[in-house]
């Protein structure tokens, strides 16, 4: 059976590659009804917070991500959060000594980097040397009696290290680039190195996906768990497959720290989980050729980690919105309409909720779901409706009117008087009032626009026109010409 593993480290605002991550282990444990399990890997007390904790799962509950074991669900391998099992690495780590597999380290820093440089001017290979790999009883004694501390290093196999991975296909790892590692501080805290592979072996974890970023731990990973194996530890050996780098501006690596990484951002602007995950699904995957629109049920039936591109993915703000605009569009409008409902209240919309009135929401709503991207702009597009005065934006005021617009405008007024009171018969207003001054619909209704809400941009005006009523409309029209 398959058993994936989500396993972030809460250290701050989740991240958009930590949910391209999230997705692809989730859509793989669907698409094979296997298991997912959620660990959270808090091991590193100077970085890690409750508070990031819990922004987590909240998150991970907004994405509609559900796991099969982890936090709030429990398991047959509980506990899943790392700091809780302290006891368990301990005891890994004491093992792993007791058999050879690991061993003190007594370098100090300085030490280390003095052969390291001297390595590099050498142009030898400068990661660890093995100092301490076969250290006799007493140079240990003198190295405790100096009051060295030391770390535990892990011993890595002299020969080349082949795997084959999900994504690239066959890897070979030469030792002189995997050197000994450490895999507990001299506080005895255990390292990630050591923790994510012992978990992994514990929680029966059948296939590693996770960033390419981590692809240089994976050799290292592979000796760690031989030795699990043969210490009666693991049962066996996962399959690893690295999802590709996620590109951010200018070609480089997208970071945790780019303001466009921040899930927050996505969440606070109104992007739907639905369109989020799918332009996610996009870095390193895709549905079919020319299809770039899906549900997240189409994505899990369809998801193969063979088909994942090895080569770094763009992350591209505008397809984001587009596609988020495009699940915008295929929501039932009821959906919508409660979607909305965030950004009709203050903060956002500082008028609420004295000017809110949801039965004229209700009218407008569908015209909205046509022209939004996320659902924030909702809150510019329908404020005309609900405010007294439609908001002055003088920008758009300056734009909009030109010289000859208070003629225009009082053509438009005379003719939107007299018309019947429903959207076409006001295109046709302002239409005619816009051939009597030589002018085409489009430079007609700017001005018109601008009077009665407030900017030059926003929903089908008519049907605007039409919802916000005749007296308004002829108001805010004379408002403009005084
Ligand atoms: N806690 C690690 C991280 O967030 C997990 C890496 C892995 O998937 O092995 O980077």
């Amino acid at each position: 059976p398959v058993r994936v593993r989500f396993c972030p480290s809460p250290t701050g605002n989740p991240h958009v590659g930590l949910v391209r991550t999230a997705l692809f282990n989730w859509a793989f444990a669907r698409h094979h009804g296997g298991t997912l399990v959620f660990r959270i890997e808090d091991t590193d007390a100077a970085r890690d917070s409750e508070d990031s904790y819990n922004q987590l799962l909240d998150s991970m509950r907004w994405l509609g991500f559900d796991w099969d074991e982890g936090p709030e669900v429990g398991g047959p391998h509980a506990p899943y959060r790392q700091s809780q099992r302290m006891d368990i690495y301990k005891d890994v780590a004491d093992r792993l000594l007791a058999g050879g597999y690991a061993y003190h380290c007594y370098c100090t820093t300085e030490e280390l980097d003095t052969r390291r440089d001297a390595a590099r001017a050498a142009g030898k290979p400068s990661g660890y040397d093995g100092h301490c790999r076969e250290l006799s009883p007493e140079q240990i004694a003198a190295y405790e009696a100096e009051g060295r501390t030391s770390i535990v290093r892990f011993r890595m196999p002299d020969e080349a290290l082949t795997f084959t991975d999900l994504v690239r296909g066959e890897l070979t790892f030469q030792p002189e680039n995997v050197p000994d590692y450490g895999i507990v501080r001299a506080n005895g805290a255990p390292l990630y190195t050591l923790v994510n592979p012992v978990d992994d072996a514990l929680m029966e974890i059948t296939h590693v996906l996770r960033g390419e970023d981590l692809l240089s731990s994976t050799p290292r990973q592979l000796a760690l768990y031989k030795a699990l194996i043969e210490l009666g530890i693991a049962k066996g050996t996962p399959a690893f497959g690295h999802l590709p780098y996620v590109m951010g501006e200018g070609n480089k690596k997208l970071s945790k720290r780019d303001p466009q990484a921040s899930l927050n951002l996505y969440r606070e602007r109104g992007f739907l989980p639905e369109g989020l995950l799918n332009y996610l699904s996009l870095l390193g995957w895709s549905i079919a050729e020319d299809r770039d629109i899906f549900s997240i049920e189409e994505m899990v039936a369809a998801f193969d980690i063979k088909d994942v591109n090895a080569n770094p993915a763009r992350f591209d703000l505008k397809k984001c919105e587009h596609i988020n605009a495009e699940h915008i569009r295929k929501m039932d409008v009821k959906a919508f309409t409660e979607a909305c409902g965030p950004w009709l209240k203050a903060p956002f919309a500082p008028w609420a909720p004295e000017a809110f009135d949801a039965d004229r929401f209700a009218t407008i709503a569908p015209h909205a779901q046509t022209r939004v991207t996320v659902l924030s702009d909702i809150t510019a597009n329908v404020d005309f409706l609900f405010l007294d005065q439609p908001a002055t934006d003088e920008a758009s005021w300056t734009k909009a009117m030109k010289e000859g617009s208070d003629a225009l405008l009082a053509t438009a007024r005379a003719k939107l008087a007299d018309a019947e009171w429903n959207a076409d018969a006001l295109k046709n207003a302002v239409l005619t009032a816009g051939e009597e001054h030589g002018l085409k619909l489009g430079k007609a209704q700017a001005p018109v626009r601008v009077a009665v809400t407030g900017r030059t941009i926003g929903l089908p005006l008519f049907e605007s026109l039409e919802i916000l009523g005749r007296e308004r409309t002829i108001a805010r029209i004379d408002a403009a010409l005084a």
